[in-house]
């Protein structure tokens, strides 16, 4: 086991108390390819124990808890996240593999998610509506019950603060099912909500396969909302399964974003978005820009200032903290070769460079640009989920348009001009669930609502929506006379 593990990552949390599941799994450090740890793969009676842990923490002091105790609760667990920034950012960086200053960010972020909702736990009021002559009618806000999130291995810290501390927030207890391939920072949040003073039951963590514990999870009919962050192709079984129940589902799939440049750019400001958002997180981001979209007119000028951008670029272990870490598994790095084996005809821009002395078990790659690229292309229309940006020329704004909006996904755009009236026409026109102009936040940005269109999913997470989507309404009709 590694040093910078301070607790037994093979426990699993159901109902306060930390439990051994009766098998485990191994959990692979992406730098080096050495197994790291082991967790529970936990089981259907594990989902089980824990689903019943959580309806009796809404029986219980959780369930009776008032809206600024919990919120109270959320603040500290934010604060005890800041104290341990540094330890959780060197867990994430083991097991996702990412360098320690990203991780670093993603713990900040989640810290950050904790105090924003536990600001706003007293600040989600109903409304009063005028009706009928002799009667009162006023909306309350109330929790869905027990909440299911299932978690992806890109972003751990980040989508745990955003779906758990938003359902924990309106008062549900919930059910997490991190994923197998990187969950310690999972087993971290919870141990230290337990220590500032979550009730028994409120956050259940059962670590396992998706086939396992996950579809256990989300056809469990003791779950009244799931919170499904993952693959298109999961999302479709988690929504089977949540229609079987007929319980609401939030569904944060993939993407296949686009940032848009035009003519009139500020393309100095534009250039480090441009790249960063293609291999931050070695392009392993749901909302990564994969896509460039330039303006004929500057596109051999954007694509060599890309080029020099990528050149510069150095890839190793995530504790060398360098720009780039390796994939997540060997199993990930077989996708993105074999969607760069595609890339026949197309022109590579550049590639960055992966430092000599890199561990030869790590699933390293080189981030690579390629021009010269059709939008109808098969690296311009599915999600690589690794370090490769693809430039596509456009002639005029409404032909932009059509390229953006041109994929089975919805997720994010940028839109770098300076002329506004186009700005206004683009946010309005472009087919995703957040538009950046002139900047482009992947990922970023606690506050404001995040989700997709089409097969990006549904559903918002994220600011004060995801309170709206982590409650349900109830109207009350009083004749008083
Ligand atoms: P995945 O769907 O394989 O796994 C995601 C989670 O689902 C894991 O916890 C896994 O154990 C679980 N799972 C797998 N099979 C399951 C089943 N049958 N029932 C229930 N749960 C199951 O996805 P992945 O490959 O790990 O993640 C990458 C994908 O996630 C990419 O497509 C990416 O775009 C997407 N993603 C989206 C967002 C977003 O916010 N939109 C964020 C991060 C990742």
């Amino acid at each position: 086991m590694t040093d910078a593990l301070w607790f037994d990552p093979s426990e699993m949390l159901i109902g306060g108390r930390w439990l051994r599941a009766a098998e485990t799994l191994p959990l692979g450090n992406p730098s080096t390819g050495k197994t790291i740890a082991q967790i529970p793969r936990g089981q259907a009676r594990d989902i089980d124990s824990a689903v019943a842990a959580a309806h009796q923490a809404l029986s219980g002091d959780w369930g009776r808890m008032s809206a600024l105790e919990r919120g109270r609760i959320l603040t500290r667990i934010g604060q005890m996240v800041l104290e341990r920034v540094d330890e959780l950012a060197e867990l994430e960086a083991l097991d996702v593999g990412k360098p320690l200053k990203q991780a670093r960010a993603d713990a900040v972020a989640l810290a950050r998610y904790c105090e924003f909702y536990g600001g706003a736990a007293d600040k989600v009021h109903g409304e009063t509506i005028p009706y009928l002559e002799g009667y009162t009618v006023y909306t309350l806000r109330q929790p869905h019950g027990v909440t299911g999130h299932i978690v992806p291995w890109n972003y751990p810290m980040q989508i745990i603060g955003r779906s758990v501390g938003a359902a924990l927030t309106m008062g549900n207890a919930c059910v997490l099912k991190p994923a197998e391939e990187a969950c310690l920072t999972a087993l971290a949040f919870a141990r230290i909500a337990v220590d500032a003073g979550l009730p028994d039951g409120a956050l259940n963590v059962v670590p396992g396969l998706g086939a396992e514990a996950g579809a256990t999870l989300t056809a469990h009919p003791g779950i009244h909302h799931i919170s499904f962050t993952g693959s298109v192709a999961t999302g479709r079984l988690v929504q089977k399964s949540a229609g079987d129940n007929v319980v609401p589902v939030t569904l944060e799939l993939g993407g296949k974003s686009p940032q848009l440049v035009f003519d009139d750019a500020d393309v100095d400001a534009a250039l480090p978005f441009l790249v960063n958002a293609g291999i931050q997180n070695a392009g392993q981001t749901c909302s990564a820009a994969s896509r460039i979209l330039v303006h004929r007119a500057i596109h051999d000028d954007v694509v060599a200032r890309m080029a020099e951008r990528y050149s510069a670029l150095r890839v190793g272990a995530a504790m060398d903290d360098l720009d780039m870490g390796p994939l997540i598994s060997a199993r990930q790095k077989e996708i993105v070769e074999s969607f760069l084996a595609r890339a026949d005809g197309l022109t590579i821009a550049a590639h960055g460079e992966i430092v000599p002395g890199t561990d030869p078990d790590g699933s390293y790659v080189r981030p690579t640009l390629l021009s010269g690229v059709t939008p109808d292309h098969s690296l311009a229309q599915q999600e690589i989920f690794g370090p490769v940006q693809v430039v596509i020329p456009f002639e005029s704004e409404a032909e932009a348009v059509q390229i953006a909006n041109g994929t089975d996904y919805g997720l994010v755009a940028g839109v770098w001009t300076r002329d506004g009236a186009r700005q206004m026409r683009l946010a309005r026109d472009l087919r995703a669930g957040q538009v950046f102009i002139n900047n482009y936040g992947a990922g970023g940005g606690v506050e404001l609502p995040f989700g997709g269109i089409g097969k990006s999913g549904h559903g918002r997470e994220k600011g004060f929506e995801a309170l709206y989507g982590f409650s349900q309404l109830k109207t009350v009709a009083a004749h008083h006379g």
